[in-house]
């Protein structure tokens, strides 16, 4: 494995978390962000998490249910809405799984800006370099 699919692997299946201590607001950091918060401006944790299972089955069944809505305008099938209802059913819950995962993701953010925060007021603070 080369270099580059590594970095490729880590966009998708980590995600940029902030977490801010004073709002306790956990929420996907933007690319060109700071390491401050959006809200109120305060210095914030920045953590990685992982995505997890319920946000790729999530996905999965949104895809699933796209490609089922597609199949009646692709094919000629004899019962269409039977396609149609099913692909926005899957799309409907893979929806949900995915905002499942992605509360679970903020919730582990929270944990763990919550225990480096713990860590690095024992130790002296290391100060990073941006990773950009
Ligand atoms: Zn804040």
């Amino acid at each position: 494995m080369n270099g580059n699919s590594f970095i490729k692997e880590q966009l998708w299946t980590s995600v940029k978390y902030k977490y801010c201590q004073s709002c306790e607001k956990a929420y996907i950091k933007s690319r060109l962000e700071k390491d401050k918060c959006i809200y109120c401006n305060q210095p914030c944790e920045t953590v990685d998490v992982k995505r997890n299972g319920t946000y790729y089955y999530g996905y999965a069944l949104m895809i699933f249910g796209s490609g089922s809505i597609l199949v009646p305008k692709l094919a000629a099938v004899s019962n269409p809405d039977v396609y149609l209802v099913m692909g926005i059913v899957l799309f409907f819950v893979g929806t949900i799984y995915v905002i499942m995962g992605s509360v679970k993701m903020a919730k582990t953010a929270a944990d763990m800006a919550a225990d480096s925060e713990a860590a690095s007021t024992a130790a002296d603070s290391v100060e990073s370099e941006d990773d950009y």
